[in-house]
This record gives structure tokens, C-alpha cells and sequence, in this order.
């Protein structure tokens, strides 16, 4: 089975889930069931954040801003793939090629956040009070999460989770 995301900067763990069936029937349903409610992958991003607030003067800044970026995907395996026929797996390998597309265009549609997060933080211009420097970090921070989660479901909007990409459908083909 094919297995190779062939990122370099950022290595997803990839996370199965298992389906079963030794028809295309069977095995469209075990995918309808087990897979995510949005498609049969599903790529997910992890920004941790720390950084220090300093004081100088009556003036409140950040600094040091450290963000560490993980990511994850969810794939299905397909339990009964040895025993199927060989053009059913020959659709299965299809689907999974263009399922691993469609999960790598997410990785790396994230790629930019890391430092967006950074540049964002460290571009807060300084303020008279802690407090008031805090509720600009959640803000700033709220808001460019908000940005990649548009980009990533404007994505999966205008490819119907992959279901509609031109050559390069998440389909399981009948054959
Ligand atoms: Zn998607």
C-alpha cells in the first residue's frame, strides 16, 4: 500500500482507521461509516505557543516567541485488501493516491501559520499594561487560526472534500 507523503519540513504522524468489505459495496459503506464526517481523510494541525511577556518602563512586550507545529493525518486501511480482487485494490490505490493529494494540499495549505503566528506576536507594538498586551495576544492569535481554518475549508469547499478534483478525485471507481 502506498504510504509516502514525501514532505520534507513537516513529517505528519499518520493515524488509520480500519475498513473492511470484499466488495465495492461493502467497502464504500465501511468508508461512509468509519471515515470523518467530511471526507475519508482528515488532516489535523497543532500549534503550541509560549512566550515571554516583559516589562520596561511601563512598556509591555513579547518576546521570545516559540511555536512548535505538529501534524497529523487520518487515513483508512482497508483490512480485507489482500484477499480482494485486483481491480478493486487497483481502485483502492487510486483513491488512497488522491486521498494522500488531497490530505498533503491541507499540510501544506497550514505551513505558513508557524510563522505568521511568530511575526504576528512579536509585531505587537508595546503596551501600557500587561493586561492589555495579553487580550492583543488572544486576539492576534484567535485571528490567524481563524484565517487557516477559512483556507482550509475553502479547500474542502471547492473540492467537495477531494470528491471533486478534477483527475485527482478521492473516489472509489467501480470496476
Ligand atoms: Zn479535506
Amino acid at each position: 500500500m502506498l504510504n509516502s507523503f514525501g514532505l520534507s519540513a513537516q513529517t505528519p504522524v499518520i493515524d488509520t482507521y480500519e475498513v473492511t468489505g470484499s466488495d465495492i459495496d461493502a467497502l464504500i459503506a465501511s468508508l461512509n461509516k468509519n471515515g470523518s464526517a467530511g471526507g475519508l481523510g482528515r488532516t489535523n494541525h497543532r500549534w503550541s505557543l509560549s512566550y515571554t511577556l516583559s516589562e520596561k518602563n511601563g512598556r509591555h512586550t513579547v518576546s521570545e516567541v516559540l511555536v512548535e507545529h505538529s501534524v497529523s493525518i487520518d487515513m483508512p486501511t482497508w483490512a480485507d485488501y489482500r484477499n480482494a480482487p485486483p481491480c478493486l485494490q487497483s481502485s483502492w490505490d487510486a483513491m488512497y493516491l488522491n486521498l494522500q493529494k488531497h490530505e498533503n494540499k491541507h499540510v501544506e495549505l497550514g505551513k505558513g501559520v508557524s510563522e505568521k503566528l511568530e511575526h504576528g506576536l512579536l509585531s505587537i507594538p508595546a503596551q501600557s499594561s500587561r493586561e492589555a498586551l495579553n487580550k492583543i495576544v488572544k486576539v492576534t492569535v484567535a485571528e490567524i487560526h481563524r484565517e487557516n481554518r477559512a483556507v482550509q475549508s475553502k479547500f474542502d469547499s471547492e473540492t467537495d472534500h477531494g470528491r471533486d478534483a478534477g483527475n485527482n478525485t478521492v473516489v472509489l471507481e467501480e470496476c
